[in-house]
């Protein structure tokens, strides 16, 4: 799960970059309104959080920019403005979640979480190729019905693939799924990755396409 941190205060966002990324969201952070916008329309994040005051713009207007281009992404505002209009003000906009500051971060991790579980069921939760099964839901990949534990990485490969089955994921693509900015990435990283997933569900699943990256065709 991809989440774009849009929050000016430097050090509130470094604690809660490490906290997100700790618990398994691969998490990016811009401090202004015109960086969200663009990161938005480049590389679209799974859930933004939303700062509102933020230096060059209400974070409001951002919230409205997304929703005016048809984009659906869940935006969890984050802000210091508690009143009950503020927060109205915020959710008829189309935000999904409001919380107030200060709060603690294992509660914006559990909202984040209920946002998160409401992706995976709008999603395919269930998907099949040939012996492979991938339940979205419970993070659970099965060969022959028999559970397979992944690491969170090999899985996020996985999925990626299974998700976007008969089309051709390029390594920068499977590299921003698992990786945020500025984290290191060795070069082979996805390779490596690809290799594990076939030693532990046969080598015939996921195709290498030379140059360029990696498929799973529909059987
Ligand atoms: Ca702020």
């Amino acid at each position: 799960m991809q989440i774009l941190l849009v929050e000016d205060d430097q050090s509130l966002a470094d604690g809660l970059c490490k906290a997100l990324r700790n618990v398994g969201f691969i998490t990016n952070h811009v401090r202004d309104g015109k960086a969200a916008r663009h990161v938005i329309e480049v590389e679209p994040p799974d859930i933004v959080v939303l700062d509102l005051g933020l230096p060059d713009m209400d974070g409001l207007d951002v919230l409205k920019s997304i929703r005016a281009n048809g984009s659906t992404i869940p935006v969890l505002i984050l802000t210091a403005r508690s009143s009950v209009d503020a927060r109205v003000s915020g959710l008829d906009l189309g935000a999904d979640d409001y919380l107030p500051k200060p709060f603690e971060t294992p509660e914006l991790i559990a909202r984040l979480r209920v946002i998160e579980r409401r992706l995976s069921t709008v999603l395919q939760s269930n998907i099949h190729v040939g012996n492979v099964s991938l339940d979205t839901i419970r993070q659970q990949v099965c060969l022959d019905d028999v559970p397979v534990e992944l690491p969170r990485r090999e899985y996020m490969v996985l999925k990626q693939l299974m998700e976007n089955i008969g089309k051709v994921q390029t390594r920068e693509q499977l590299e921003t799924r698992l990786y945020a900015w500025g984290e290191e990435v060795s070069s082979n990283a996805i390779e490596v990755h690809v290799h594990h997933l076939r030693k532990k569900l046969g080598s015939d699943l996921i195709k290498t396409i030379r140059g360029v990256g990696y498929t799973i065709r529909k059987p």
